[in-house]
């Protein structure tokens, strides 16, 4: 890959990456008004624990996502971007564009997907 085109698709990861963190930040401030609201005992609470839950839920996802994001910035740095992680070959261009840190080129990912 041209290092422009990597250059290019780091600095894509590293704005995803901070996108990201500052969405978690702001959403655990809002978890922490959601359970603390002045009430003492929040399991009594339906609606706040519910609401607790699905803030978090979201938050997971979002973990998963900057491991993600985490772990294509470190294979850019060992040199090791872009290739898949199943046959090795080169993750097709136009992937990475639209999928920055795809794991697997597209027919592993497909693979994958059938299992
Ligand atoms: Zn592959």
């Amino acid at each position: 890959m041209q290092a422009s085109k990597l250059e290019k698709l780091k600095q894509v990861l590293m704005e995803k990456r901070r996108s990201l963190l500052s969405e978690v930040r702001e959403r655990k401030t809002a978890t922490m008004e959601a359970s603390s609201d002045g009430i003492q005992d929040i399991a009594d609470q339906a609606s706040t624990a519910y609401t607790k839950e699905f803030l978090l839920s979201i938050g997971d996802a979002e973990r998963r996502l900057l491991r993600q994001v985490d772990e294509a910035l470190e294979k850019i740095k060992g040199g090791s971007y872009g290739l898949c992680e199943k046959c090795g070959e080169e993750i097709h261009e136009r992937r990475l564009e639209a999928l920055p840190f795809a794991k697997y080129c597209i027919s592993c990912q497909e693979e994958e997907e059938r299992r």
